[in-house]
């Protein structure tokens, strides 16, 4: 609450009363939409910039309530972050993940990737290799399908141990991404320090970006420092030809957004999916 100049504040107890079981019901109903398996993944295709085909997919989560609407991440996934749930929710997210990866397999569909979103949360704990290599062993896909992106916020305290956790990723034969790259707070020393196998530029600096020489600038420079580094770049929040042929004149690796497809459920993405030869 704000102080308002004297010693009175501006949420009276009843507001702060009413905020207060707001949360408790939103917290309680997402425990139960994990029980009922309400909530779903959304797969964007990910592109080649250069040929145009589509190389793995970002499993983006959705809450499916039962009322039929559906509830962006941005929605829950704090909240479920503030009491840990987001652990839970996480490791059904990669074992959905794997699953959805094996059933495309068995579908004849030829192989792809998947992206997965990691919250810093989820790099608290200690446990968190061993229940990935659990979850991605008895999936019986390929580890190296699997990439998992992680954000600067994860990097803000206790560097070493986070690091630890990465290797252990890595020795499972996952695929590491630094997600919204350029946004955070963390200097650019960490890339030397971290595992990682790709990069991907945030989407907000394709915001004005034909209007704005600065953004341009910097994602060319994001695009040969990510080369540089031998990392794969990837540009999220494409939505026009220009952009792309922008990307593809810098030689950035992949793209995904809106100017290809926006995120789809199973049903529709499969059928974007070529048939292994
Ligand atoms: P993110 O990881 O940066 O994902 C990219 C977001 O940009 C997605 O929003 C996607 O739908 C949106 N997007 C893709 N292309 C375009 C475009 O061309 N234009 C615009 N305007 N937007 C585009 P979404 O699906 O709402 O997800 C929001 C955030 O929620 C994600 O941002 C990620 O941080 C988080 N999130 C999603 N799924 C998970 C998950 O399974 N676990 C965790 N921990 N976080 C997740
Ligand atoms: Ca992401
Ligand atoms: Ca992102
Ligand atoms: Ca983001």
């Amino acid at each position: 609450a704000k102080s308002t100049g004297g010693n009175t504040f501006q949420f009276s107890s009843r507001q702060i009363h009413t905020r207060y079981q707001r949360r408790l019901g939103l917290e309680a109903r997402l425990r139960r939409a994990l029980d009922r398996d309400e909530l779903i993944l959304f797969y964007q295709p990910q592109l080649d910039v250069q040929t145009n085909t589509i190389t793995g997919v970002e499993a983006l989560l959705r809450w499916q309530a039962h009322d039929g609407g559906i509830i962006p991440p941005d929605k829950f996934i704090p909240l479920a972050e503030e009491t840990g749930l987001i652990v839970q929710i996480g490791e059904w997210v990669l074992h959905r993940a794997c699953k959805q990866l094996k059933a495309w397999q068995q579908a004849g569909k030829a192989a792809i990737g998947m992206s997965v979103n990691m919250s810093p949360v989820q790099f608290q704990s200690r446990e968190m290799p061993a229940i990935f290599k659990r979850v991605v062993g008895s999936s019986g896909i390929d580890p190296c399908q699997l990439t998992i992106e992680v954000t600067e916020g994860m990097l803000l305290e206790d560097l070493d141990a986070k690091i630890a956790l990465m290797k252990g990723l890595k020795d499972l034969g996952l695929k590491l991404s630094i997600d919204d790259f350029g946004t955070g707070y963390s200097s650019l020393s960490y890339l030397r320090k971290l595992p990682l196998d790709e990069l991907k530029i945030d989407r907000s600096f394709f915001i004005d970006f034909f209007e704005d020489t600065k953004s341009r600038a910097l994602v060319s420079s994001m695009i040969f420092l990510s080369h540089n580094l031998n990392l794969l770049t990837v540009a999220e929040g494409v939505e026009t030809e220009a952009q792309l042929r922008f990307l593809q004149k810098g030689g950035c690796d992949l793209y995904q957004g809106y100017l290809f497809s926006r995120p789809l459920p199973n049903d529709k993405l499969i059928e974007l999916l070529s048939p292994e030869d």
